[in-house]
């Protein structure tokens, strides 16, 4: 009688395709302009874009050239041969002291008027005179966004006493105030006129543009770097909503994560792979440690990215791993149809169920539920808390257990010593009295299984 009455859940779900894969590349790189001769934008990328600006390095003012250059590198070598650091720029938010090394090579990128210019953008101008006749405010607009962005840099860096849970003002204000700033026609001006007054003709074929067109791809390349960090890539997207927003830097967060997406999705494909070839070889409990273990935590990352991501790129990754999940569950409740599986084999083909509703999208919903209610409905325990006993199949298993419940009544009487005419009479009476319970308990045990989908 045993699995004669056993559902078989819906069934497997048109296998999984393989994930994502626009071809894409690299990602994150930036400055398209760094192949025209203005590299120091790629250099400067990543989240210490304010700690190696040269000017921030050397503690030199904004408009410092020649002799005041080599006076500065003079006096700090000489301080550099008794010490084992230098404190660079005082005011700023990085308190890091340089080595050697490191202020070396930044006196040398002001040697190079396409490097130094870049820096020149990235570091305080304050109250020195840049020669500019810009409006005030221009200069005042840039103080503020380079000195709130590097403070949110330096803060998710350990710099400073600024909690987790105050750092999106600073990150929002820093999206605002550069977005705004990179809006203003005088920029544009400003960055001519210091081509102008740097006069070198290694400038001769950049225009202000050129600059203006590859900083705001610098000012975003920190994410790439700090998305790294699985605490980070929680507030990834609050944290770059703000810059979003900003038309400077609406259309550079896809082109930004692409590298980190397909990283995952590829980890999807290979898992959803590997999981298929070993469930057709009957390797079920590896299969669902490739499943559970590498894809799902693969997918779960992918999640970070998701306000990044097209719609069918996220749905695509959710329709393989949510019916790879399905159909592994659906063979595993019929391969236990005729062999019940142990305490961990049952959890783990409930779990492979429950992920698979969690994640499933729309158009697979429907038969992913079908399939969800049968597995639950056969493995899921009748008591609270899910601790007791497998429960078995519901037909043939429920069968036997009345016989069991019939002969075991009958047992009691005659072990009570009523095994006279009127004893065995009761037998009938005490079978009914416990199949009634039975089914009682049955159906109590049916009502509790809870679940939720995400996403
Ligand atoms: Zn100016």
């Amino acid at each position: 009688m045993a699995g004669t009455g056993g559902k078989r859940a819906g069934g497997r779900i048109g296998g999984p395709a393989a994930v994502g894969g626009t071809g894409g590349g690299g990602g994150g790189r930036v400055g398209g302009a760094g192949g025209r001769g203005l590299s120091r934008f790629a250099d400067l990328a990543g989240a210490r874009l304010y700690r190696a600006n040269a000017f921030a390095v050397t503690g030199l003012p904004a408009n410092a050239q020649g002799r005041a250059v080599r006076q500065q590198r003079q006096r700090v070598e000489a301080r550099l041969a008794v010490e084992e650091t230098w404190a660079g720029d005082a005011v700023s938010p990085w308190k890091g002291a340089y080595r050697r090394d490191e202020v070396r090579a930044a006196f040398e990128e002001l040697q190079d008027p396409r490097r130094r210019l870049v820096d020149e953008l990235l570091c305080r101008w304050g109250e020195v005179d840049l020669g500019c006749g810009c409006p005030r405010s221009l200069h005042t607009d840039h103080d503020a966004a380079v000195r709130v962005h590097a403070l949110a840099l330096a803060t998710e860096a350990g710099h400073g006493d600024v909690p987790v849970g105050r750092r999106g003002p600073l990150w929002a204000h820093a999206a605002k105030t550069w977005g705004r700033l990179l809006g203003r026609p005088e920029l544009r001006a400003h960055i001519a006129h210091r081509i102008g007054a740097l006069d070198d003709p290694r400038l001769a074929a950049h225009t202000a543009d050129d600059f203006l067109a590859a900083l705001p791809r610098l000012l975003v390349s920190p994410f790439t770097e700090l998305a790294v960090d699985p605490a980070f890539r929680g507030r990834l997207a609050t944290v770059c909503a703000g810059w979003v927003e900003q038309q400077a830097f609406s259309g550079l967060f896809f082109e930004l994560f692409e590298g980190m997406v397909e990283e995952r999705t590829e980890r999807i494909s290979d898992g959803v792979r590997s999981a298929v070839a070993l469930q057709n070889s009957t390797q079920y409990a590896d299969a669902a440690r490739v499943l559970l273990r590498e894809v799902v935590p693969a997918y779960e990352e992918l999640g970070d990215f998701r306000t990044f991501l097209p719609d069918w790129r996220h749905d695509e990754a959710r329709h393989a791993v949510a019916v790879s999940l399905n159909n592994l569950a659906v063979a595993l409740q019929r391969h236990h149809l005729l062999r019940p599986p142990g305490e961990a084999q049952r959890r783990t083909l409930l779990e492979l169920a429950d992920k698979a509703y969690e994640i499933t999208p729309e158009r697979d919903a429907q038969a992913i539920e079908a399939n969800w209610r049968v597995i639950h409905d056969q493995f899921t325990h009748p008591g609270p808390g899910g601790s007791g006993p497998f429960r078995g199949d519901r037909g043939g298993t429920g069968c036997a257990r009345v016989i069991v419940v019939t002969v075991g009544s009958a047992v009691v009487v005659f072990a009570l010593g009523l095994g006279s005419a009127g004893g065995i009479a009761l037998v009938p009476a005490g079978a009914l009295v416990c199949g009634v319970a039975f089914w009682w308990w049955r159906l109590r045990g049916r009502t509790g299984t809870g679940r939720r989908r995400h996403r």
